[in-house]
This record gives structure tokens, sequence and C-alpha cells, in this order.
């Protein structure tokens, strides 16, 4: 994968990589039940975060998370999902894989100055909450799926996907109870 161009075949990315200056991301790995590695710590209470944590969340998104964005992403700005708390950074949200995405600066201004709302679960996926209250998932697919020895696997019970189902479900419920009624109110012969 090829900031700003995408999907490229084999042998572009080794003509390429012949010539590159080369920086290779290994992630520590997570404990088994998920929390996060136990050197982690004092670099989750640092407002930035390291190069290294730069580049993983970098690698895991390939681009802007805001739904349909597609701003290249080592151009533009980290976000700290659930805010961080510069007065007393154990009380806000840490600096690590789990609360940062990619935002390009327009996006960026979006989530910090109107009514859009952003959450991320703890297997990394950004989502958007609408000013209506509608919620989208960021992009169709992400560095994680790419990548997926990096990272770990995102649940088939993600909470988003849970709720557009329900809401998916409901709509179609509601549909169908329309459509009764209109049947009842309106027996043939037409
Ligand atoms: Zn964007």
């Amino acid at each position: 994968f090829l900031d700003r161009h995408g999907i490229i075949d084999a042998d572009t990315a080794r003509t390429l990589l012949a010539e590159a200056r080369r920086t290779y991301i290994h992630p520590a790995p997570d404990a088994p039940d998920g929390s996060p590695p136990p050197d982690a710590d004092s670099s989750t209470t640092r407002y930035t975060p390291s190069k290294k944590l730069q580049a993983l969340v970098r690698a895991g998104e390939l681009c802007c998370t805001f739904p349909g964005c597609n701003a290249p992403v080592w151009q533009i700005d980290l976000d700290h999902t659930e805010p961080f708390d510069h007065t007393d950074p154990r009380r806000g949200g840490p600096t690590d894989a789990r609360n940062l995405k990619p935002l390009c600066r327009f996006h960026h201004r979006i989530k910090t100055f109107t009514s859009w709302q952003d959450h991320q679960d703890e297997s990394r996926t950004a989502w958007f909450t609408t000013p209506t209250g509608h919620m989208f998932v960021g992009n169709a697919f992400s560095g994680r799926d790419l990548f997926n020895k990096l990272f770990p696997r995102r649940s088939p019970d993600h909470p988003a996907r849970d709720r557009l189902n329900t809401q998916r479900d409901n709509d179609f419920r509601r549909h169908q109870r329309a459509e009764k009624r209109w049947n009842d109110a309106n027996p043939p012969p037409f």
C-alpha cells in the first residue's frame, strides 16, 4: 500500500523498496486479555505520541478516519478520541493506540468545534455520530485489514455494529408494520 496511491503491485513495491529509506514497525504485543503492554504506562500520560506509536496508528488507518475521507495519513493530525487532560493526564484520555486516530485538519476541526461526536473501541476502530444521531464507522477498510499481523482482530460484537444492526432491524420492522397497516386499510379488490 503506497500512501496517496493505494494498493500497488509487488514488482513496483520491490523497485521502490530497493531505493527507499526504511523504517520497520514492531508493535509491542498486547497481553492475551487485551490489556496494553506494561511498558506503555509512562508514555500514555505524555501528550505527544512517540514516533513509534505515531507510525503504528498511521499504518493502522491509512487515511483520515472520518467516513469517506481519504486524506493521506502521513501528513495529517493524530487526535485523542477521549480528550487528553493537560492538568492531570491520568484523568483524561491516554496517549495510546486505542485512543488515537488520524484526522485531517478539516475533520479534526469539525470534531472539535461542532456537534459531531467521535468514538473509538478497544480494537481501535473509530466511528462517528452525526448531529442527527446517525452513526458511521470510519472507512470501508483500514491498515488493520491489510496488515493484520500488526493489530488485534476486530471483534464481531463491535458496539457500533450491534447498534447499526439493531437500528436496521427496527427500521425494517417499522417499515413492515407501516406496510401491513396500509394493506389492512386498503384491501383488494383495488
Ligand atoms: Zn478527513
